[in-house]
């Protein structure tokens, strides 16, 4: 058993940008580091798995949670609850790192209690391609599409909060670059 705490790296960005394909090219790469899996009380998208991306719950499980004081920070983003429970903290254990993708507010929050956290923010190359990326996700329709996008901006105002801003243009590039946040 390690002392040591793990390296807590919150990963935020406008939805579309990359930061679960980069959040997962890490986790690949770096031995001993565990994803944060935050409740939500939004649908599970096709492929998604309860207690894998998420733990999928009702907005009055989430709510009493919430007064229950079980949450390290949560947040209504794209109208639905999202948040991370302070179970994710304990169960990471001696883990080398553990990684949360949460929003501006979470990072804020999170920053806020644990002010050794490192926060990255990941930036796409430019609206047009952050709109095709969006786009081109499956699961997104036209309504849900517009939600995100309209939020992009609000979201992207928010970079100043952040530790480290990392545009995803080229993949093995962005993904080579965050590893080296991680590593140093
Ligand atoms: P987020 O988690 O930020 O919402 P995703 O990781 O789901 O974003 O990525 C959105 C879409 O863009 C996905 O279809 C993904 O495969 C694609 N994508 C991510 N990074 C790149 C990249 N560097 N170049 C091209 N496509 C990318
Ligand atoms: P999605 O529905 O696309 O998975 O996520 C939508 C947004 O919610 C993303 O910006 C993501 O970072 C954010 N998010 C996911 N989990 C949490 C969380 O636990 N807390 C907060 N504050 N935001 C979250």
């Amino acid at each position: 058993m390690s002392n040591e705490q793990p390296l807590l790296l919150i990963i935020s960005s406008p939805s579309g940008a990359g930061k679960t394909t980069l959040t997962q090219r890490l986790l690949e790469r770096i031995d001993n580091t565990r994803f944060s899996v935050s409740h939500t009380t939004r649908k599970p998208r096709d492929g998604e798995q309860d207690g894998r991306e998420y733990h999928f719950v009702g907005k009055e499980t989430f709510e009493h949670l919430a007064k229950q004081g079980e949450f390290l920070e949560w947040a209504h983003v794209h109208g639905n609850l999202y948040g991370t429970s302070r179970m994710e903290i304990e169960r990471a254990g001696d883990a080398r790192g553990l990684i949360f993708d949460v929003d501006h507010q979470g990072a804020r929050q999170i920053k806020a209690k644990v002010p050794d956290a490192v926060a990255i923010f990941i930036l796409p190359p430019s609206m047009t391609i952050l709109e095709q990326r969006l786009r081109g996700r499956a699961s997104e329709n036209e309504a849900t599409f517009r939600v995100r996008f309209d939020a992009a901006r609000n979201e992207i105002a928010h970079y100043g909060l952040f530790d480290y801003v990392l545009v995803n243009d080229e993949l093995d590039e962005a993904t080579e670059n965050l590893t080296s946040i991680f590593r140093a």
